[in-house]
């Protein structure tokens, strides 16, 4: 590419309200522009980066074995309805209507029409196991968009879904996916970590962020070096043992007083020891109003009491257990983190406070009296009870929670998570198939997301010096720039300069060549600003003796090199 032919606008100064180094750079450097709050467009020079992080991305990906698809961006909103997400999503998701009234959604992630696709398609173990992914943009509402195209409204995301007939084999597939992850993070040229993300447990997870370490990102992760621990402190911090401990069996019960959204006292409960509670029930009722309200009762024991049914409740008819979807809008947490949480049917009804005591009473009632509940399995119903770590106010220096070193402690972007979903969208959407005995079973379900156009941001946090970018070889818009000393005033410089911009690109190399006809200073700014990592000089007295000027973009001086050489010098 030649400078004068390409579209370069690159500024002095980043708009005053750009708050982190890449998104004043990135804008600075012209890789993109702003449209609306969150949402840019990639000029041909950040587009260059953007699609070389996809290129490696999809190049990781098919190894793997994935199939890549393309899903709508636009979905119906019957199948948000189906998953009972249309509720519980809040305003993060971006809906609207057709013409014909018809409720639609942008979609911020693709569950539901994956499972849809794969249910109607997929009959037979002999199909399994399947995984779908599309790079491709998301529509998030975020409540507070910022850090330019880290924390943007509409983005690219690689989002990958399997289907198992098998947990064993969804385990399996998570394996590939999180050692496909470490390759493809490495590949970026990124200092990363991944990082345990739903309970911080020492034991087996059932996901994991993967963080590109720099001090602008919005999560703690503490980390033991000396081992493969690590965790975000925030979702830990979630589950973290406190005191009071309830014993073996006992049952807690915290009602939410009429008039509070109970959010912030439920918020403050959470934080009890989770680390034993086996069942984890929400109640919800609505004051005259028609707010909700929640109750959250959590047990705690050595068995389960996973199938307290209402009817079982004796009496209590006059309440239902919250949806899952309720308990993440209302109580601000995933119901991953509580448990499964209970039958879901019908309206909500109205509670009087005594009977989620009552209820409370006749739990403890029911544990106290030995009478043990049946039908249920840890590992369908229940994520195994693992040792949680509290990471509450933890500092560096502190013991590790799995007993081989110290803890650090350093700021993450998270730029990878992957997720067994286990059979949550399967049952929803009913996914079902026939397995090698002809019986219909539920298929297990991952899935596996990847920040592409956060990575352009992340990378750049964590690669620049005073000049600008500094971007890592990988995803660099050009691998090389040639700046000619006098392009427009020498023919020996024009000629040398053409013949070199040739000789590299016969080598496949991406190179730029700066023909513009301004002044050496600005040339050498605006490549450094971009982020090119390496630069060749060509000047009347170094051709004069077969010489052309090399600096890397982090050298602190340049050094003069055979012209006969250079081209191997930048293979
Ligand atoms: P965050 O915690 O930052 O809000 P998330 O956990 O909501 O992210 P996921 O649902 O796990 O995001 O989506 C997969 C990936 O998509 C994330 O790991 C992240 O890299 C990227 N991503 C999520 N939200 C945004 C956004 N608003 N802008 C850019 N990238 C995003
Ligand atoms: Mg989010
Ligand atoms: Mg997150
Ligand atoms: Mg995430």
């Amino acid at each position: 590419m030649r400078s004068s032919q390409f579209f370069l606008s690159t500024l002095k100064e980043a708009p005053s309200d750009a708050e982190v180094v890449s998104q004043k750079l990135m804008l600075r450097a012209g890789l993109i522009k702003r449209a609306a709050a969150g949402i840019y467009t990639w000029m041909p020079l950040g587009l260059r980066t953007l699609r070389k992080v996809e290129a490696i991305v999809r190049e990781e990906m098919n190894r793997s074995g994935a199939l890549e698809l393309l899903m709508p961006a636009v979905q119906p909103a019957e199948l948000w309805q189906e998953s009972g997400r249309w509720e519980k999503y809040g305003p993060e998701l971006l809906r609207f209507k057709d013409r014909h009234q018809r409720d639609f959604v942008i979609g911020p992630t693709h569950e539901e029409v994956i499972t849809d696709v794969v249910r109607r398609e997929v009959k037979s173990y002999r199909q399994l196991p399947i995984h779908l992914y599309q790079v491709q943009s998301k529509f998030r509402d975020e409540i507070r968009p910022r850090f330019g195209v880290m924390r943007g409204r509409e983005f690219l995301m690689k989002d990958g879904y399997s289907f198992h007939a098998s947990f064993d084999d969804l385990k399996r597939e998570y394996q590939v996916m999180y050692d496909t992850y470490s390759r493809i993070f490495t590949r970026l040229g990124l200092q990363f970590r991944a990082v345990a993300a739903d309970t911080g447990s020492i034991g087996g997870t059932g996901s994991h962020e993967f963080h590109v370490l720099a001090d602008s990102g919005e999560d703690d992760i503490a980390y033991c070096p000396d081992s493969d621990y690590a965790a975000n402190v925030e979702l830990a911090e979630a589950l973290a043992p406190s005191t009071p401990r309830p014993a073996a069996g006992q049952a807690l019960a915290k009602v939410a007083t009429p008039g509070q959204t109970a959010c912030a006292d439920v918020a403050a409960f959470l934080k009890t020891d989770l680390t034993r509670v086996v069942k984890a029930i929400a109640v919800v009722s609505e004051d005259d109003e028609g707010k909700p309200h929640f109750a959250l009762l959590l047990v705690r024991g050595d068995h389960e009491l996973n199938e307290i049914k209402a009817s079982k409740l004796a009496g209590l008819t006059d309440f239902r257990f919250a949806s899952d979807a309720e308990v993440e809008q209302y109580l601000g947490c995933q119901p991953g983190y509580i448990g499964p949480v209970g039958v879901d049917a019908g309206k909500v009804r109205v509670i009087a406070d005594r009977t989620v005591a009552a209820m409370a009473d006749f739990v403890c009632g029911a544990n106290e009296a030995g009478f043990h509940l049946t039908g249920v399995n840890f590992g369908r119903d229940l994520a195994e009870p693992t040792e949680v770590a509290d990471l509450r106010n933890v500092v560096a220096g502190d013991p590790s929670p799995d007993g081989k070193g110290v803890l650090g402690i350093c700021r993450g972007i998270e730029v990878g998570h992957i997720f067994q979903l286990r059979t949550k969208y399967a049952e929803a959407l009913n996914c079902k198939f026939l397995d090698d005995n002809g019986r219909e079973q539920v298929m297990e379900m991952g899935c596996y997301g990847i920040g592409v156009s956060r990575i352009v941001g992340a990378a750049i946090e964590q690669n620049y010096d005073d000049k600008g970018i500094i971007f890592p070889a990988a995803i660099a818009p050009f691998t090389v720039a040639i700046v000619p000393m006098g392009y427009h005033k020498s023919e020996d410089i024009r000629d040398a300069a053409n013949a070199l911009y040739e000789e590299l690109q016969n080598a496949g190399i991406d190179v730029l060549l700066d023909d513009r006809n301004e002044r050496p200073g600005s040339m050498f700014a605006d490549m450094e600003l971009i982020g090119i990592p390496h630069r060749v000089v060509i000047g009347e007295k170094g051709l004069a003796a077969g010489q052309v000027e090399y600096k890397g973009r982090r050298d602190e001086v340049a050094t003069m090199v055979a012209r006969d050489t250079i081209v191997a010098h930048l293979l």
